[in-house]
């Protein structure tokens, strides 16, 4: 049977699998992960608070080839709710402007690849603030690739690629089953905030730095039974339910704390211009 994502057609679901073509976010070097884990290091020593909330504006971008793309109100309030449901359990809250959504007709972006002109003239055209503002933009993509996105500590090197790609028919509605039910969106903020693959570095790396979600040797697909699942050590399960996983958007229900702790790390060493408001961050006093 044919797998059919986005126009690229896979003899079967596992060749899509194989493809890798899911999640096109950087794999960031060990220099560069030595180099985010100093910085907030020492940002902790700097300031002794805490991010206790924080509601991030979204910015949408539909990029469309005629009505090919266009994103309904009733879609995009379905995703708000999506995305709200996987953070807000720590007080991460996000929120748009019906007002400002921006569809854009133009045929020459809307299959946009990743690191493409394309891309780069879209967002040099499109993109609100990034240091305030979650830019999320919708197109067709290339070859089968579900979203991409950039992480915070890039973003002083290159602010204008800041933001989140996502396949426009990932969106709940969209017709890119299993990953329509807004799951991409989730996956690929994480990212944006500072969260690496639950399998990142496999069994052998630093894995994703986390501790409470189990290092594991690759995605996971589908939305297998209980059981290893790949896990690195005995005893252990892939974490197959994680949002950092690649598991089924049906399957996907958790952040762990480790996860938001690290968002909450990366929001004030890189992210600080998305804390507006007095309660946004808690001072502990210093000894
Ligand atoms: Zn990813």
């Amino acid at each position: 049977m044919v797998f059919k994502i986005n126009r690229a057609e896979f003899s079967s679901k596992e060749e899509f699998i194989k493809s890798g073509r899911r999640c096109g976010a950087p794999n960031p070097s060990d220099l560069q992960r030595d180099r985010v884990r100093r910085e907030i290091a020492s940002l902790r020593q700097s300031i002794k608070g805490r991010v206790e909330s924080v509601t991030i504006n979204v910015q949408f971008h539909h990029i469309t080839r005629g009505s090919e793309g266009a994103i309904t109100e009733e879609q995009r309030k379905k995703q708000m709710d999506v995305l709200n449901q996987a953070y807000s359990r720590k007080g991460i809250k996000f929120t748009y402007k019906p007002e400002s959504v921006v569809t854009v007709n133009k045929p020459a972006w809307f299959s946009m690849g990743m690191g493409s002109i394309a891309e780069s003239e879209a967002k040099t055209e499109l993109q609100l603030a990034p240091e305030n503002n979650l830019n999320i933009y919708t197109a067709e993509l290339q070859s089968g690739l579900l979203g991409w996105a950039t992480f915070p500590f890039d973003m002083a090197g290159n602010p204008k690629r800041d933001g989140v790609v996502v396949l426009y028919s990932t969106f709940p509605g969209g017709d890119a089953a299993p990953y329509n039910e807004g799951q991409t969106l989730t996956h690929e903020v994480g990212h944006w905030l500072g969260l690496y693959h639950t399998f990142q570095g496999g069994c052998g790396g630093m894995g994703d730095e986390l501790d409470d979600t189990p290092s594991h040797e690759g995605p996971v697909f589908g939305c297998p039974g209980d059981g290893s699942n790949g896990a690195c050590n005995p005893g252990e399960k892939a974490p197959i339910h994680n949002y950092m996983n690649y598991t089924d958007d049906g399957c996907m229900n958790e952040f762990t704390d480790g996860q938001f702790e690290r968002i909450f790390d990366q929001i004030l060493t890189y992210r600080s211009g998305l804390l507006i408001g007095p309660d946004a961050i808690i001072m502990e006093n210093t000894p």
